[in-house]
């Protein structure tokens, strides 16, 4: 069968490799249909992970947002599952026994394997996964049921930041991410502000329904979505975008006893007055994957607005075409939302 091989940093080869076993005790086969590209892959492919996040290893077969349909059932797995079935991948495993996972916070698991980045993932024709693994979606579009994993990340995160109806909430970046918290807080009955540099991203955001500020000057950006939010700042805002300037603008937005969530990842260092955050008291929370129960809460969000999410799917290649995608994908930010590869073609 053919997959995607990532060989070293920025060497993405397609290759034959040997079919998985048939699935043993409580696993399924896969049959990967689409699988979506994100920022996450191009730190992996770059060499770029944290070695916190588990660091770049090679070779790996990339691709955690993963939609795909069950070949085979093994024995024992959770009721419910048959082949032929159009389910969602809930990339986390987690290892049940260090302090995260003993209070409930898998999602942070010391010990975590990610499929797609720790172990190899969807960018192959089958693959052997746990039955936890698998969520069942009544989704037509493979490439639209692949958005569930970017979508857990904002379910997580909204989660997170406790959105409550009527509440004014800022989102820091219309990409993938930026535009999934947006649907999820909308469905949570919030106004959305989303700023972005690129304007193609926010006029998918105004046509998703959000108000739309172009990120220029940061003191000006903050002066605009304070008054955006009556003055006294949004009682929630998100990074999607792990930029310097926009966590500093974030903090300086945000109201006091406000939530402010980091989603977006990097490496950069942003330096912050410490006065800010004892001055506002501000939760400032951290978003790391999901947890099982909601990537099933997402799978369902996913299921009520497919017509917003199917908007964010911008460029599909056959697996064939995955090294070259992936290369356009990194090289043309301001033309890409979400490269999807399809598998199944
Ligand atoms: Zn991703
Ligand atoms: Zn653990």
């Amino acid at each position: 069968m053919l997959a995607a091989v990532t060989k070293g940093v920025g060497a993405m080869e397609l290759a034959e490799v040997a079919d998985p076993p048939s699935p043993g005790p409580g696993d399924v086969l896969l049959s990967p249909e689409a699988v979506g590209i994100c920022g996450s892959d191009y730190h992996f492919f770059g060499g770029h992970l944290s070695d916190a996040a588990g660091g770049s290893q090679f070779p790996r077969v990339q691709g955690h947002e993963v939609a795909g349909t069950i070949s085979a059932v093994g024995p024992g797995c959770r009721a419910g599952l048959t082949a032929g079935q159009r389910v969602a991948m809930f990339p986390l495993r987690a290892c049940g026994h260090c302090y995260p996972c003993t209070v409930g916070r898998e999602n942070t698991c010391d010990n975590f394997l990610l499929t797609g980045v720790h172990a190899d993932g969807g960018l192959q024709q089958r693959l052997v996964l746990a039955d936890e693994q698998v969520f069942p979606i009544d989704v037509a579009d493979p490439a639209v049921a692949a958005t569930a994993e970017p979508v857990s990340i904002a379910v997580r995160a909204v989660n997170r930041a406790r959105v409550q109806p009527g509440e004014r909430v800022v989102v820091l970046g219309a990409g993938p991410i930026g535009q999934c918290i947006a649907v999820v807080a909308a469905e949570r009955g919030a106004r959305l502000l989303l700023v972005d540099l690129q304007d193609s991203r926010l006029e998918l955001a105004a046509d998703l329904g959000a108000d739309t500020l172009r990120w220029g000057d940061a003191d000006q950006v903050v002066d605009v979505a304070r008054r955006w939010a009556d003055g006294g700042g949004p009682p929630v805002v998100f990074d999607a975008t792990g930029v310097a300037p926009a966590v500093q603008a974030m903090l300086a937005m945000v109201a006091s006893a406000g939530r402010a969530v980091q989603v977006g990842m990097s490496n950069e260092i942003a330096a912050v007055r410490v006065g800010l955050l004892t001055e506002k008291e501000l939760d400032v929370l951290g978003v790391s994957c999901c947890n099982a129960s909601e990537f099933g809460e997402a799978v369902a969000v996913v299921e009520r607005n497919t017509d917003k999410l199917a908007r964010l799917v911008s460029h599909q290649y056959p697996l064939a075409e995955a090294p070259a995608a992936i290369r356009f994908a990194m090289d043309n930010p301001t033309q890409v939302m979400k490269v999807v590869i399809r598998c199944d073609t």
